[in-house]
């Protein structure tokens, strides 16, 4: 059963800074979809707790997270933002989905694989965080997930178990929609030591909320084209970072004028990095402010927070309500009988 309402679902976790390319391959799409969808944007700090961690810390990132999302953009009065932890029914979906979910399909995932192999000891948590995503997205029912290419192999897992339990539970009239990513045109960035994906694991990236003259200093000696070596060499901007960077700061005929000034020489990577600098801060200045603002209200946060999970908690009971009804477990308030 389609809702009236398209409805998206998002979640970033609170593992360290946010950075430069959760903002382009989900936030900045969340900012402008939020208009258009009925829209829940979750800091899911359940998936950041899979692998090891301060307390203390996650407590302060949970918090620097919200305010990043409002300084970029996030209006909470259109969007529901809010704490996966004070959501209760998103553990227990997962649950419920875990006992449907084969566990070869989760052996398979990249992004398991990636990460256990930098851990001594894997936690099982770690092997079922998509089936945790699968929780949070269809929890709220959610047909659309605006998030970057790295998520699209688990965004499938969420749809297989939307398909398997409706097959298994509601074979004639579908519960859960299959969700669907919104990729946008960015997604995927980079780290600036070229050594992979951005990522605040990694320590590669730009915070969103970073001071200006920290930016600089890492954006410096970033990886550029590795075979312009002297000044005078003429470069390859395809396969630069920095200038893929471009094209998400800068003007197109900036863009253009960086390929050309590149291919010639006629800049050296530092004058490039500058222009691009100079990009960044028309977009990251404005947020810096707004997040100085955020912070000067106490309380402000937090209350913002709350609103917005007792608003999902309205929506997380209603699904939880109905799933437990069909597979025979008992409601909140105790065994009743179902009566479809
Ligand atoms: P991280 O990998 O930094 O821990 P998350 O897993 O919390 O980030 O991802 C939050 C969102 O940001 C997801 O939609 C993810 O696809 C997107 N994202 C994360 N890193 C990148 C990147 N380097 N490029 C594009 N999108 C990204």
């Amino acid at each position: 059963m389609a809702l009236a309402t398209p409805r998206v679902f998002s979640g970033i976790q609170p593992s360290g800074e946010l950075h430069i390319g959760n903002y382009l391959g989900a936030i900045q799409a969340w900012v402008e979809i939020q208009h258009r969808y009925e829209s829940f944007f979750c800091v899911v700090d359940y998936h950041a707790i899979t692998v090891p961690y301060a307390p203390p810390e996650l407590r302060t990132r949970t918090h620097e997270a919200a305010v990043s999302l409002l300084a970029a953009g996030i209006d909470p009065s259109v969007a529901t933002l809010f704490v996966q932890s004070a959501v209760p029914e998103h553990t227990e979906l997962a649950w419920i989905f875990n006992t449907i979910t084969p566990l070869g399909e989760l052996e398979r995932q990249t992004q398991f694989k990636d990460k256990a192999q930098r851990q001594e000891s894997v936690a099982a948590g770690l092997l079922n965080y998509p089936v945790l995503q699968a929780a949070d997205i269809l929890l709220y029912r959610a047909d659309s997930v605006p998030v970057g290419e790295d998520q699209v192999q688990h965004l499938e897992l969420s749809r297989e178990i939307a398909r398997r339990w409706n097959a298994r539970f509601r074979p004639d009239s579908p519960y859960f929609p299959e969700p669907k990513a919104l990729l946008t045109p960015t997604r995927r960035i980079m780290g600036l030591d070229g050594s992979g994906k951005m990522s605040k694991s990694t320590g590669n990236s730009v915070g969103l909320l970073e001071p200006p003259d920290d930016i600089w200093a890492k954006l410096r000696p970033a990886v550029t084209d590795p075979k312009r070596v002297r000044r005078t060499d003429p470069g390859t901007p395809e396969v630069c970072n920095i200038y893929h960077l471009h094209k998400a700061f800068n003007s197109e005929a900036t863009v253009e004028l960086v390929a050309e000034r590149c291919r010639t020489a006629g800049w050296g990577c530092i004058e490039c990095k500058q222009t691009l600098f100079e990009g960044m801060e028309r977009t990251l200045a404005p947020m810096r402010a707004r997040a100085a603002d955020i912070r000067s209200r106490p309380g402000h946060v937090e209350e913002v927070l709350g609103d917005g999970a007792a608003t999902a908690r309205r929506v997380a009971r209603e699904t939880m309500r109905e799933v437990k009804a069909v597979m025979g477990l008992a409601a909140e308030a105790g065994l009743r009988p179902h009566r479809p």
